[in-house]
């Protein structure tokens, strides 16, 4: 494998989750004999912007947050995607998100480059006044780097849809009239599409349904464990259930419930929009968020954060189809574990990628000011999943490799060969 020339000056960005994905890169960059020139650009971000977000909590007392916003890439059109709220966001994290967010876009076709920006802090200690003026101040404060033909966020962990409006509606007071293409995942209302809320999960169960196909299963009755009952977790239990599967574990940042005969799904997310998490949530045993990583089931979905299957869990993992809904839940360590074990990973890249392909439905439907329906948003959602399973299976078959790998190779390649098109600037 080719070394990167920026080994022996690694920026500070280069952190254990970044260092996970420049490795991921590497091994698929030296499968394709990707061009080294090409190789040194995407190993860094084309730019990333720190910023200092003070305002005024309920108390009247000043608090300053540090938010970032990253552009991995942008040869093939805007940069995308999510802004994540969470205590433990970093420089490193963000970057890390942005590069797996350009390999996501080409890999499902997308004229898109790759993003993410987030704000270090605990949207669950905020009200809902103070999430206003964090979201408020971060978006003016990125607002040379943003905009419809620049950079598009969406919502990733700890942000939604309120939190896509308010992001609009200042940059909108910015330019003095409504420019609703600035962000995707935003309300119906304000321009969001039909479908975007439900993507990222139906996304998930598409490549889950897929992967059943190939192996033989069929889903009717198998088990499945879901760590993490957000939108994505939440709304993957909801699909699963309707696809046939039986949902018996599930848990948030509160801890987790199992019960093998199965989980009321609907009442857990009744339950979550009525008390904010599953704390109180009845129907099972209670089970911590490493526990529900090893029940035996058919069907795990990483849902929640980064970093969750490892070099020591990766033995006790008792699934069949691993669905990675999370960015970079699984350790690279823990890939040839899984691998070995005949555990059959659909990686982020592909599982997840549901999520900007709806946000990519919104932003052609504002460009157009033409709405569709939404049965019409979820056909062309699961053609580009079934398409996007399809070539990666087939690459990972051809040349034999693991799902990952595969996914990244397709990736990297499509993009690479924009960029050498493009050529250099100046
Ligand atoms: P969310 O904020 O809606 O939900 C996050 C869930 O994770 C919540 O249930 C929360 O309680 C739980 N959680 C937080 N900390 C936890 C911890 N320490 N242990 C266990 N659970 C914990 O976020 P989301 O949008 O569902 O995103 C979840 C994951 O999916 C993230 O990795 C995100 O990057 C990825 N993702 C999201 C989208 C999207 O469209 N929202 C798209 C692609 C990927």
């Amino acid at each position: 494998m080719t070394t990167s020339p920026h080994a022996a000056y690694r920026p500070e960005y280069f952190t254990p989750i970044y260092e996970m994905a420049v490795a991921q890169f590497e091994k698929a960059a030296a499968s394709i004999n990707l061009d080294p020139n090409v190789w040194q650009r995407f190993v860094v971000p084309k730019r990333a912007l720190m910023v200092s977000v003070p305002i005024r909590m309920g108390d009247d007392s000043i608090r300053v947050f540090t938010g970032y916003r990253v552009h991995h890439d942008n040869t093939l059109g805007p940069s995308k995607g999510g802004i994540r709220y969470h205590p433990d966001v970093n420089l490193g994290e963000v970057c890390a998100l942005a590069m797996w967010m350009t390999w996501k876009c080409a890999l499902v076709g997308l004229p898109f480059g790759g993003a993410k920006g987030g704000i270090r802090c605990d949207p669950r200690a905020m009200s809902r006044v103070e999430l206003q003026r964090l979201t408020r101040r971060y978006t003016a404060e990125i607002l040379p780097i943003l905009g419809p033909d620049i950079d598009v966020p969406a919502p990733d962990m700890g942000t939604n849809e309120q939190t896509m409006a308010w992001m609009m509606d200042t940059y909108s007071q910015f330019k003095g009239y409504a420019v609703p293409g600035v962000v995707t995942g935003k309300p119906i209302a304000i321009g969001g599409s039909q479908g975007r809320n439900e993507a990222t999960g139906r996304g998930v169960v598409y490549t889950i349904l897929e992967a059943m196909k190939h192996l033989g299963v069929q889903p009717e009755g198998k088990r499945a464990a879901i760590q993490g009952f957000g939108n994505v977790g939440s709304i993957t239990a909801k699909a699963l259930v309707e696809a046939g599967c039986r949902v018996i574990a599930i848990s948030d940042v509160s801890g987790g419930v199992v019960n093998d005969r199965g989980l009321d799904v609907a009442g857990a997310i009744e339950h979550v929009a009525r008390h904010g998490s599953l704390d109180g949530f009845s129907g099972g045993e209670r089970l911590s968020n490493a526990e529900l990583l090893e029940v035996a089931c058919d069907i795990l979905v990483p849902a929640a954060l980064s970093g969750q299957i490892t070099k020591a869990n990766a033995e006790r993992v008792r699934c069949r189809i691993l669905a990675e809904g999370a960015n970079g839940p699984t350790l690279l360590e823990a890939d040839p574990i899984l691998q070995g074990r005949g555990i059959f990973v659909i990686p982020d890249i592909l599982a997840n990628a549901g999520g900007v392909t709806v946000s990519y439905f919104e932003w052609v439907q504002g460009l157009q000011h033409l709405f569709w329906k939404e049965r019409e948003v979820y056909e062309r959602l699961r053609e580009i999943m079934t398409t996007a399973f399809a070539q990666v299976l087939a690459t990972a078959q051809e040349k034999k490799v693991d799902m990952r790998m595969a996914a990244l190779m397709i990736g990297i390649q499509k993009i690479a060969a924009a960029k050498l098109a493009r050529g250099i600037f100046p």
